[in-house]
């Protein structure tokens, strides 16, 4: 039997493309190359469920929140929520709106931090990778991601703001690790949303292919019209837009993770 790999995409900061890298890594990892993926969308905004269904998920549909935080007596298994997308192989955790309450819910439980993990070991057997779309915080919601990984993977923008936010989100990582989870290790930082004609995209991506203390894919995701355009299609890249600049490195990164994974 494989192993499941599990990767938590994240970076405190928001807008820096933790939702599109999870959607369209998945999607890569899914519909290039075979593998059965699952994606958990552990942000209340729930751009991950919108950029892969296309449309809001139905009300009276379960979600991320009745698996961690369930109202009264109703409570969820993953496999409850699970649905299916557009690209075969990929499975969606859904979340809406509301998944916000269930911070507040979480944090009189005890164990609080390990119950998404606690969840994924049951769904981990019929995955080849998990990967979870972590909020923009470090509330419970992120720390239930982080807790839950094995492996994380950090999108990081080409501009110098977010190259001196990366050490917090190592400092951060190092303290998850020796806190909360010892098996949690940095996959590696992805350069995303670079400005190809911008002078100083370039300095920061030089910047940041230079260091040392962490791995840097080789994939450098450009700003690309067509990663925008496609959460409202509800289509990830590879079937959106095949040729586009953007897809391309999205396939390459995977091809990347799978190799890393394998060593
Ligand atoms: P996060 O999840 O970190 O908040 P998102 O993935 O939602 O970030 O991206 C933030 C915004 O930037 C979204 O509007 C998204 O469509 C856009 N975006 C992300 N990656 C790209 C890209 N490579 N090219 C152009 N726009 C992008
Ligand atoms: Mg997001």
């Amino acid at each position: 039997m494989t192993r499941c790999h599990t990767i938590a995409i994240f970076n405190h900061k928001g807008g820096v493309g933790k939702t599109t890298t999870a959607v369209n890594l998945a999607a890569s990892l899914a519909y290039r190359y075979g593998k059965r993926c699952l994606v958990v969308d552990m942000d209340p905004q729930a751009n991950a469920t919108r950029a892969l269904l296309g449309k809001e998920l139905d009300e009276t549909r379960p979600t991320i929140r009745c698996v961690l935080a369930p109202d009264g007596e109703t409570s969820c298994t993953l496999s409850d929520i699970l649905v299916g997308t557009v690209v075969p192989n990929l499975v969606l955790a859904p979340a809406a709106l509301n998944l916000s309450e269930a911070e507040f819910k979480l944090a009189t439980k005890t164990n609080r931090e390990l119950i998404l993990r606690e969840h994924l070991r049951t769904v981990g057997p019929s995955f080849d990778y998990i990967l979870i779309d972590c909020a923009p915080s470090l509330g419970l919601l992120a720390l239930n991601g982080l807790a839950a990984a094995t492996r994380v993977l950090i999108p990081c923008e080409t501009q110098f703001l977010s190259l001196r936010g990366l050490r917090y989100v190592l400092d951060v990582l190092a303290l998850v690790q020796s806190q909360l989870n010892p098996t949690l290790t940095v996959l590696g930082v992805l350069a995303t949303k670079h400005y190809i004609l911008s002078k100083a995209n370039a300095e920061a991506l030089h910047c940041l292919k230079n260091l040392k203390q962490v791995h840097v894919f080789d994939a450098v995701i450009p700003r690309d019209v067509k990663a925008e355009e496609a959460p409202s299609h509800g289509k990830p890249l590879v079937i959106y837009a095949p040729e586009a600049r953007a897809t391309k490195q999205y396939l390459e990164l995977a091809q990347e993770v799978i190799t890393l994974c394998r060593g």
